[in-house]
C-alpha cells in the first residue's frame, strides 16, 4: 500500500511527487510519457527557465525527485482506477495492480488540430502555436495567420494583430458568422478574413503556405490556432469527482476534488469559479505543490487518529 499513487508525470505531478518525496511518503507516480507541450522546443514564462526545452525540465525534475528514495516513478498508463480514501486501487495496462491511500491526478489534457486541414497537426507547437502568451514574443513582427471556425476565436485574431504584428489574416476554414461588432474591428484593424476551407499547409516556420478550395495560396511565417481539447484520460470519471462543462476537473483551493482523497492539478484540473482553465508549465507546477501540501497533512492527520 502506497500512500499516494500521482497519475501523470508533467509539471504537476513531479511538483506533487517531489513535495511527498521531501516528507517521506512512499509515492508511485506514474506516466504515460507524453506531456502537453512535447511538440515545442522551448517552453517560456517560467522563471529561469524561460527558452528552456520542455523535455529537460523534466529530466531535471526526475533526477532531483531520485533523490528521495521513497517515490517510485514508473513508466505506464493507468487504465483504471476505483475505491475510497485510504483504500483506492489503480490498474495499469501492463496488468500491474497497485493501491493507495490517496491519488493525485495530473494526467494533463491532449490538443486535437483540426484534423480536415491536412498539415496542421503536424506543424502544432513549432510553427502552429496554441497561445500567444506561450508564443507571441517569438512571433514579433511576423505574418500571422490565425485559423479558427470558432466565430467568438476572432478575437484570437484581434489581440495578435493588437500585441505582436500588423500583419494578421483570419481563416476561418468554411463561412462564418462573426459577430458584427468583432467584425466591425477586424476591419479597423486591417485584419482579412478568409473564409474558403483551407485545404493544405505547407513549409515550415517562417516560410509556412496555406492553400485554399478556392485555389488561393497565402505565405505567413507563423499560424496560431487554438486546437480544441481533450482530457488526457477519464479517470476523474471513473472515480466520481465532478467534472465541469469544459470537460475539466472541479477541484477547490485545496487542489480537492469531490471524491474524499482524490487530488488533482494542472491542466486537468480546474477551479469553477475561473473562466478559462488557465494551463501553464508554472501553474501545474504550483497546482502540484498544493495539491501535495494539502494532502499530506490530511495523511497526517488520518496518521495521528490512527494511532494508539
Ligand atoms: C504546443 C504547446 C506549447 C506550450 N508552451 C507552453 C509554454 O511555453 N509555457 C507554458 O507555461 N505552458 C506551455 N504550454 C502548456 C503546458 O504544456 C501545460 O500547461 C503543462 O504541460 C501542464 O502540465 P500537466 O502536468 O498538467 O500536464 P502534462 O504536462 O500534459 O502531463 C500530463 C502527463 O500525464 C500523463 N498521463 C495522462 N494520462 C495518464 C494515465 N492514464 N496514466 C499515466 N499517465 C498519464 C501524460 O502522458 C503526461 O506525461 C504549452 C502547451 C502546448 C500544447
Amino acid at each position: 500500500m502506497y500512500d499516494v499513487i500521482v497519475i501523470g508525470g508533467g509539471p504537476a505531478g513531479l511538483s506533487a511527487a517531489l513535495v511527498f518525496g521531501r516528507q517521506r511518503r512512499r509515492v508511485l507516480l506514474v506516466d504515460g510519457g507524453s506531456v502537453r507541450n512535447e511538440p515545442a522546443d522551448a517552453m517560456h514564462m517560467y522563471l529561469s527557465r524561460d527558452g528552456f526545452p520542455p523535455a529537460r525540465l523534466l529530466a531535471l525534475g526526475r533526477d532531483e525527485i531520485a533523490a528521495y528514495p521513497s517515490v517510485e516513478i514508473r513508466p505506464g498508463v493507468v487504465v483504471a482506477a476505483r475505491g475510497a480514501s485510504e483504500d483506492f486501487t489503480v490498474e495499469l495496462a501492463d496488468g500491474a495492480v497497485e493501491k493507495a491511500r490517496r491519488l493525485v491526478l495530473a494526467t494533463g489534457q491532449v490538443d486535437e488540430p483540426y484534423a480536415d486541414v491536412p498539415g496542421l497537426a503536424e506543424r502544432f507547437g513549432r510553427s502552429v502555436f496554441h497561445c500567444p502568451f506561450c508564443h507571441g514574443w517569438e512571433t514579433s513582427g511576423q505574418t500571422l495567420a490565425v485559423v479558427t471556425t470558432v466565430p467568438q476565436e476572432a478575437m484570437l485574431a484581434l489581440y495578435v494583430a493588437d500585441r505582436f504584428s500588423d500583419d494578421v489574416v483570419l481563416c476561418t476554414h468554411g463561412p462564418r458568422e462573426i459577430p458584427a461588432e468583432i467584425a466591425a474591428k477586424l476591419t479597423a484593424r486591417g485584419v482579412e478574413v478568409r473564409s474558403a476551407p483551407i485545404t493544405a499547409v505547407t513549409g515550415e516556420a517562417g516560410a509556412l503556405r496555406l492553400e485554399f478550395a478556392d485555389g488561393g495560396t497565402l505565405d505567413r511565417e507563423a499560424i496560431y490556432h487554438r486546437a480544441p481539447t481533450r482530457q488526457h484520460s477519464g479517470l476523474a470519471a471513473q472515480l466520481g469527482c465532478e467534472i465541469l462543462d469544459d470537460g475539466t476537473v472541479r477541484v477547490n483551493e485545496l487542489q480537492e476534488t469531490t471524491v474524499p482523497g482524490v487530488a488533482a492539478a494542472g491542466d486537468t484540473a480546474k477551479l469553477p469559479a475561473v473562466p478559462d482553465a488557465a494551463t501553464l508549465v508554472s501553474l501545474g507546477a504550483a497546482d502540484g505543490v498544493r495539491a501535495a501540501l494539502w494532502m499530506e497533512g490530511d495523511l497526517f492527520r488520518a496518521d495521528l487518529a490512527a494511532a494508539p
